[in-house]
């Protein structure tokens, strides 16, 4: 999508701090960490959230998960919290479907 900031972020059109790539996602950390380790999981397809996934891109979803748990080991994080927002009351402000992976810090149930 040629207006979408995580797109052009995943194209290397916007500088971003990468933390893993490959040909179907794109990792980067937060530029407003909300935690001593925070980055998000992109794919560089345009998907505008969880709810644009289904039975044609569910590989897709699941490579996604499986980098998070691959970079997380690299980056030696033993535990960490898994977040996407899906929508506007849900926190979303970037319609591009990402994964946020915070650590570093206690953390509190429920999320506000
Ligand atoms: P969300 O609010 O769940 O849609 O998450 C979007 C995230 O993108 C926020 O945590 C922002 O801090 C982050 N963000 C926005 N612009 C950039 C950018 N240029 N580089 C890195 N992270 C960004
Ligand atoms: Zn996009």
């Amino acid at each position: 999508m040629s207006d979408c900031l995580f797109c052009k972020i995943a194209a290397g059109e916007i500088p971003s701090n990468k933390v893993y790539e490959d040909e179907l996602c794109y990792a980067f950390y937060d530029i407003d960490p909300q935690a001593p380790t925070h980055f998000l999981v992109i794919p560089r397809e345009h998907i505008p959230s969880v709810a644009g996934i289904g039975p044609d891109n569910a590989a897709l979803a699941g490579h996604l998960l499986e980098v998070i748990s691959r970079v997380a080991k690299e980056l030696g994080l033993d535990s960490y919290r898994v977040v996407s927002n899906i929508g506007e009351q849900a926190g979303q402000s970037v319609p591009h479907l990402h994964f946020h992976v915070l650590s570093g810090r206690d953390m509190t149930w429920p999320p506000g």
